[in-house]
């Protein structure tokens, strides 16, 4: 297991290496998956996912703000596949051509604000007779935002 040198994006500190109890505590689905944590948490709410074996982020480190819109980008996207209107892969294939990127970058964890905002507008856009909130983003929130 090796950690990458990681610095929040936010304060400039260094992330360090923790489990997930230490974000979400009781809460926290798998305790001991590992997350880059800003060395300044809870002060700077900062942290990504990290992937078990290798020990890569999964993302950018990220505050609430950002990790909101993550989860909202994603709902977006899995409506799509969700509701049989593609595949799973197809959506991503779409999103790609959409957003004009390679498919190595196509990692809404990875993603902006804007870039978030872009893929929910775009994916919405397929579903002109369903208000948004019509759909149940709430029920993402305290999962895990990967890939
Ligand atoms: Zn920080």
């Amino acid at each position: 297991m090796k950690r990458v040198n990681l610095k929040c994006p936010y304060c400039g500190s260094r992330a360090l290496l923790r489990p997930a109890s230490v974000v979400y505590g009781e809460r926290a689905a798998d305790p001991s998956a590992p997350f880059y944590v800003c060395a300044r948490y809870p002060a700077c709410d900062s942290y990504v996912a990290a992937h078990r074996e290798s020990c890569l982020p999964m993302g950018t480190l990220a505050d609430k703000s950002l990790r909101n819109k993550h989860i909202q980008a994603h709902a977006a996207l899995d409506r799509l596949w969700r509701d049989g209107l593609m595949t799973k892969r197809q959506a991503y294939l779409w999103l790609q051509a959409k957003l004009d990127l390679p498919e190595r970058e196509v990692h809404i964890g990875k993603f902006s604000d804007f870039r978030c905002e872009q893929v929910v507008q775009l994916c919405d856009s397929l579903f002109p007779q369903t208000p948004k909130a019509a759909y149940p983003y709430t029920k993402y929130i305290g999962k895990q935002v990967i890939s």
